[in-house]
């Protein structure tokens, strides 16, 4: 299937962006694509492989222990962090966040036109937070405080990343192909738009098989985790169906202190069972310890606090009522994927937007707004009030109904014949063309 025409297969190299966040889904994405005969080169930075070996424990390479457990033709090359050198192939870009940010970046020239860009102060001004933009082709009424992060502030800090970020979808413009992780029946509107304008694909969410359509059982994890994992299944196990909300900010964002004791005592004070992913650096790499003095002690039948675990597994299990989520786009597809609604605490780059149309356009979910951008903590009151309602009232049981039905939909799109599956196909099919064709300067 995965042949170029020559018989020869089609051999593909991925190389994600050093963060768990990109090196997750690609993975699964070679997977994907190694079951439909491509053979798929896997580039991790030397770093990346040393601490995927050292969480993994294992003897052969730890980035294919999964791929090969499934007979996929995956191999593993590392390179130095500042390779970037090009050669004559064919270019796909894969970009993780969802396609209405896509939209955003592309007319980012739009936003400067209505005045929107560059905010007036180091950051919007309260009256500029609240303004409206309806102008962003395939992107629902959004205001400026939906915006991915960068776009509201001006400083030093933040225009050097918006400037990598803008390069970088400069970049991905100039790609043959732009695969992105997420679904048509999920962002419709946004993909018509982008169509008419450059080749984004659809080809998510990107999870294992066996948390999508059970077409191959044996695919249950991607196993790129850069952290030692918890198992907490016997926890869970203990737990009434639908109790526990599952608390976990991704990899990478940081949390003041004082924010972090007022999310524990709004865990304890909702009453719910609560599973937290505290990362040890969670305040920053110098503070470990973070709880409210004697919280564990209080909280030892409710809650249970630890640095990292499956979380496939964790939002697939039945005793899971909610995700309280940065709204990292991974977090916010695999809760989509497996059924759990959300309550969003952006935090930083496009988790605003990410929350903003979780909340909004699917209504699968609440906001707390507060984070990074404006300093604002956020009390226990409003976080235990906001627990209750989405695990334990009748706007939470609506919002889980609503994200059943899409969780049917990303079900369907992985399916043969669905969405996703489709451009899959397609795509694949078009590289061969491409490269059978040798199109300019391309070859196998
Ligand atoms: N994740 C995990 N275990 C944890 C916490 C997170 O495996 O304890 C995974 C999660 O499933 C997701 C990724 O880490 O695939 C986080 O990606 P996301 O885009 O949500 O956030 P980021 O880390 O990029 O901010």
């Amino acid at each position: 299937m995965g042949g170029n025409g020559n018989g020869k297969p089609l051999h593909a190299m991925v190389i994600p962006y050093p963060t768990q966040g990109h090196v997750t889904p690609m993975m699964q994405l070679s997977k994907t694509l190694a079951a439909k005969g491509l053979i798929v080169t896997f580039v991790t930075t030397y770093h990346r492989h040393a601490e995927i070996t050292q969480a993994n424990s294992c003897s052969s390479d730890p980035v294919l222990l999964e791929a090969n457990k499934l007979g996929l033709d995956i191999r593993s090359a590392q390179i130095s962090d500042d390779v970037t050198k090009r050669f004559g192939i064919p270019w796909i870009s894969f970009w993780t966040q969802p396609v209405a940010v896509y939209s955003i970046y592309h007319n980012f020239h739009l936003l400067r036109s209505h005045g929107h860009y560059p905010p007036k102060g180091i950051a919007f001004l309260a009256e500029e937070l609240d303004d409206y933009i309806d102008y962003i082709p395939g992107v629902p009424n959004i205001q400026c405080k939906d915006l991915p992060l960068f776009l509201q502030l001006q400083d030093p800090n933040s225009d050097y990343v918006l400037d990598m970020l803008l390069k970088s979808y400069q970049s991905a413009r100039r790609a043959d192909w732009v695969l992105c992780n997420s679904f048509y029946e999920l962002e419709a509107e946004a993909i018509k738009a982008m169509d008419a304008e450059t080749p984004v694909l659809t080809v998510g969410p990107l999870l294992p098989s066996s948390y999508l359509d059970s077409h191959n059982p044996k695919d249950i994890t991607v196993g790129t985790s850069f952290l030692t994992e918890y198992q907490p299944s016997e926890w869970l196990d203990s737990k009434p169906s639908e109790s526990v909300i599952y608390v976990s900010f991704g990899s990478l964002v940081h949390v003041s202190k004082t924010q972090i004791e007022e999310i524990a005592m709004g865990l304890k004070e909702s009453g719910q069972p609560f599973l937290w992913v505290l990362r040890p650096d969670i305040i920053s790499s110098k503070i470990s310890t973070c709880l409210p003095d004697s919280f564990m002690e209080t909280c030892k039948s409710q809650g249970l606090v630890v640095p990292w675990l499956p979380q496939l597994q964790v939002l697939s299990h039945p005793s899971i009522g909610g995700f309280f989520t940065h709204c990292g786009w991974n977090s916010v597809t695999e809760s989509i994927a497996l059924g759990v609604p959300m309550l969003g605490f952006p935090l930083w780059t496009e988790q605003y937007t990410n929350c903003k149309l979780m909340v909004d356009e699917w209504k699968i979910g609440l906001r707390l707004r507060g984070g990074h951008r404006d300093d604002k903590v956020i009390h226990r009151e409003e976080i235990s009030r906001a627990i209750r309602t989405l695990v334990a009232s009748e706007e939470g049981k609506a919002m889980k109904n609503r994200i059943m039905a899409l969780r049917d939909s990303a079900r369907s799109a992985m399916k043969a014949g669905g969405s996703s599956q489709n451009n899959i196909e397609a795509f694949i099919e078009d590289l061969k063309f491409t490269v059978h064709v040798g199109n300019g300067s391309q070859t196998n």
